[in-house]
């Protein structure tokens, strides 16, 4: 990451700084404001893996922020910038996230020290079996209690190895898959999980699209047809945001940001065609068909008007805050702005979507994806066939009408398959996901514009979840 010129609190700090910020507007009884701050736990496990003819040492974390609703639920990341504060942060984001979106879980995080493109599949096979092996044996895997999920780093493969470790040591427990979300659809897992961050962004630009008062609060009007769009980081959820909101919403995808460089093309960049370059050569040097810039942190300072952080935490601070031209912030990652660079963007006006929301769509379908586990049946399986035939009489009717009337109404075309084609297990996803979204939006929307002491949606984010789980402790007589 680039070099900054003024010091600033680490990821840890600058969270707590934001929920202070929020608690403070809060009628809150110290006691309980300290049992919600504070991170209930963090376990270091260091381990040995026999790799490449001797052993190597990893060290991991599992933090558990807080078990107000148990399980816990939290991705597991790896890469090497992996510390107890990071994970600390990402779990206490966790908390608060899952009670945006109203997903019955307390917060947790991990993580692994770890470089993957440093190792061949079989040895992070070997690495994450043997990382699963000590937090499932102190039940920090458990579908009942600590429910891991991808981030950075991971992916439905790792999660497909967690979830056959724990079967391996569990062998009796029905639940077993229900262990870890974001598992192949082949082991466990639900359609729309690898997709749902990124279409979650899509869904939360979607709604605040939709309330012109607050698109003209970040100085912009009209909808998402032909913004201009700058993503950093073109992973699992820069990858998908900027995917579909290029597709299906019109926007223009000007810049991408990547560990080796930017791209920028002001007539918008082929995504498709970017991130399979970057399969294929592991950055985005070389791309023939936009102007590269090697200093890739700098295009984040580059006129648009959505900026999608997708990559990792405190890439703005109180360094380039000031110069950030994009009025319209959503943060996809998890804590891309920091505590101090928050001021100064609040300051200039900018409007930022916060990671507690803006993010939350991975957890949401995880959610989904853990319900259907313990269920032990796809969504839409008993009713689809059901709705169906009962849209069949429906069209039947209108038919029978319309010829025995003598009008001669048609349907119009398409009509018929469309509606008659009941609902799978992909579409459930998305439409519960869309409900998700939309009515976190609305909740966080409301104290923004109605309470005066609230300026900015991540403060709005942090009352509606901190008192969640406010309510949740007192029920339980704390
Ligand atoms: P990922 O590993 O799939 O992708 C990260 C991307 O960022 C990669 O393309 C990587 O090359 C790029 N990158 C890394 N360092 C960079 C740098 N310094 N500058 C520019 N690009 C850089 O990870 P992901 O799962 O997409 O996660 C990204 C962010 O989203 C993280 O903050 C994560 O916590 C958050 N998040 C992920 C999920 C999820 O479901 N995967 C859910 C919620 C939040």
């Amino acid at each position: 990451m680039e070099s900054r010129a003024v010091p600033e609190p680490g990821f840890r700090d600058s969270v707590n700084l934001m929920f202070n910020r929020a608690v403070a507007l809060m009628d809150l009884s110290p006691g309980l404001e300290e049992k919600i701050r504070v991170c209930n736990s963090t376990y270091t496990v260091r381990f040995g893996v026999r790799l490449r003819g001797q052993i190597q040492t990893f060290t991991g974390y599992r933090s558990v922020h807080s078990e107000h609703m148990e399980p816990v639920k939290g991705g597991i990341r790896y890469a090497l910038s992996v510390t107890q504060d990071e994970v600390e942060a990402l779990a206490a984001l966790m908390t608060f996230k899952c009670a945006l979106v109203e997903a019955p879980f307390g917060g947790s995080k991990g993580g692994l020290c770890i470089d993957p493109r440093q190792y061949e599949e079989h040895e992070l096979e070997q690495i994450t079996r043997r990382f699963a092996y000590e937090l499932i044996k102190r039940d920090m895997i458990n579908p009942a209690q600590n429910v891991p999920a991808p981030d950075m780093g991971t992916s439905e493969r790792e999660m497909a190895w967690i979830a056959d470790q724990f079967a391996r040591m569990n062998t009796t427990d029905i639940n077993a898959n229900a262990c870890v979300t974001g598992k192949p659809t082949h082991a466990g897992g639900i359609e729309g999980r690898t997709e749902a961050t990124g279409r979650g962004v899509q869904y939360a630009l979607r709604e605040f699209f939709r309330h012109p008062d607050d698109v003209a609060a970040a100085g912009l009007s009209g909808t998402l047809d032909g913004k201009r769009v700058i993503v950093q980081g073109l992973g699992n959820v820069g990858h998908h945001a900027a995917k579909f909101l290029s597709e299906e919403d019109g926007a223009r995808i000007v810049g991408i940001i990547e560990r080796d460089g930017a791209l920028l093309s002001p007539q918008g960049l082929d995504v498709a065609a970017v991130h399979a370059w970057i399969r294929g050569h592991g950055g985005v040097t070389g791309y023939a068909d936009a102007h590269y810039v090697e200093d890739g942190a700098s295009v984040l300072e580059a006129e648009c008007d959505i900026l999608i952080p997708a990559a990792l935490e405190g890439v703005i601070h109180l360094g380039n805050a000031a110069r950030i031209r994009a009025p319209l912030i959503i943060e996809a990652a998890n804590g891309p702005i920091t505590a101090g660079a928050d001021d100064v963007l609040r300051e200039k006006g900018t409007v930022v979507i916060p990671d507690l929301y803006a993010n939350a769509g991975g957890v949401t379908v995880s959610y989904f994806e853990w319900v259907k586990n313990l269920s032990h049946i796809r969504f839409g399986r008993m009713q689809r066939r059901q709705e169906e035939a009962r849209h069949q009489l429906v069209v039947d009717e209108l038919e029978r009408l319309s010829a025995d009337s003598g009008v001669g109404w048609t349907l119009s075309p398409g009509f018929k398959e469309r509606y008659l084609r009941g609902a799978d297990e992909l579409e459930l996803v998305r439409s519960g996901l869309d409900d998700t979204m939309r009515v976190a939006y609305q909740a966080m929307r409301e104290v923004w514009h109605d309470r005066e002491d609230v300026k900015d949606l991540r403060v709005a984010a942090y009352l509606v979840a901190i008192d969640r789980v406010a309510q949740s402790y007192r029920a339980k007589g704390l």
